[in-house]
């Protein structure tokens, strides 16, 4: 996880120094001296549904209290593109003009859902070889208040209109467990009653394989579910693709899975990016079978056809090689899902964000 020597952690971009607005508890608001109610002032802050024009309806003197003690600022959507299977990727400038990018994903069923994939870093320090964002770098970790302020600036303008209609996957740009600290506090402020009221299990934080990340996330709540992203079978194929297979290994992320422990209703999310002559033969699939033991029955194993995108040379295996792979796993008793990533169309699917204009 990040500390304050990581030279992406810099200081956060908020105004004058003041603490961001969304990353304040109720107890926050109190201690600097809200004049009113400081959970009805957090409420409303948090409430995206009870906003008008856009930003959250406070007294006069709220309000001139609060510009005083802290920044209302939110990312900016600055861009849209809708994908023809209904998803958006949306760019959202953060203020000192970075961007990140984000999709919001309405899934078809009766009562209205909606899935966000949502930025932790701008950028990303591990350097998958497959991954567009990886391609970029790291510029900087988000902020609490930036995490936060993604999700609130979405939700006002795309819905959906209740926080228990709402579903977050850090997938987006970044590696969450490298942003931890700031990830936690922002998953405690989704959660809390007075906000969103977000259920830790519709929080899913998807990690390369960062193990020291994984065991001081297990140990906090509220503990959101956790994805990892797989995509390999022997160290020397993983370590190629995923340099953080290097510092830790395919049995040492094992390890961490089973101190992990999952708990009654709760399942390992394992996504593996399917690529052409890499990853895709029948030793591969017994090979992930067996890795994943007795975890077999507390997962779900997501294969995601390579999205191939310009910055890099590697191809998606064909469908009949997909099916093929899904069926040897599926033989070995994993539960598996072929995933067709949302927003393909438009490069918004995993691996594929990147804002290489904006790097700042
Ligand atoms: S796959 Fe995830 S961890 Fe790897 S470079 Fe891309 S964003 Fe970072």
């Amino acid at each position: 996880m990040a500390t304050g020597a990581m030279p992406w952690d810099r200081p956060a971009p908020e105004r004058e120094g003041l603490p961001s607005a969304w990353s304040l508890f109720p107890e926050d608001l109190a201690a600097l001296g809200c004049p009113g109610s400081a959970l009805e002032t957090f409420r409303r802050l948090h409430r995206p549904w009870t906003w008008e024009a856009g930003a959250p309806v406070l007294g006069p003197a709220i309000r001139r209290w609060l510009e005083g003690v802290a920044d209302l600022a939110l990312p900016g959507i600055v861009e849209r593109q809708p994908s023809e299977d209904g998803a958006t990727k949306l760019a959202l400038q953060l203020a000192d003009g970075k961007r990140i990018e984000a999709v919001h994903m309405p899934r078809r069923v009766r009562n209205p859902r909606v899935t966000y994939c949502v930025s932790s870093q701008v950028g990303c320090a591990m350097g998958c070889t497959f991954c567009a964002t990886g391609s970029m770098g790291i510029l900087r970790n988000l902020q609490p208040g930036e995490i936060l302020g993604q999700v609130l600036a979405m939700m006002a303008v795309l819905g959906p209109t209740r926080g228990h209609e709402l579903t977050l996957v850090f997938m987006g740009m970044g590696e969450p467990l490298h942003n931890l600290e700031h990830l936690h506090r922002a998953i405690r402020l989704l959660c809390h009653p007075a906000g969103l009221g977000l259920g830790k299990g519709r929080i899913t934080v998807s990690t390369s394989g960062l193990v020291s990340g994984i065991e001081k996330l297990a140990t906090l709540e509220p503990r959101p579910l956790l994805a990892l992203s797989l995509n390999a079978t022997s160290d020397e194929a993983r370590s190629r693709t995923m340099p953080v297979n290097r510092v830790w290994n395919l049995a040492r992320l094992r390890q961490a899975l089973d101190a992990w422990g999952p708990r009654r209703g709760e399942k390992f999310t394992f996504e593996y990016v399917l690529i052409a002559g890499e990853n895709d033969t029948e030793d591969d699939a017994a090979r992930l079978a067996d890795w994943l033991g007795d975890l077999r029955s507390a997962h779900n194993l997501n294969l995601i056809p390579l999205n191939e995108h310009e910055a890099s040379a590697l191809r998606a295996p064909d469908e009949t090689r997909v099916q093929q792979f899904a069926g040897w796993l599926k033989a070995r008793g994993c539960f598996v899902t072929v995933r067709r990533s949302r927003g393909r169309d438009i490069q918004g699917a995993c691996g594929q964000l990147v804002k290489p204009v904006a790097r700042g």
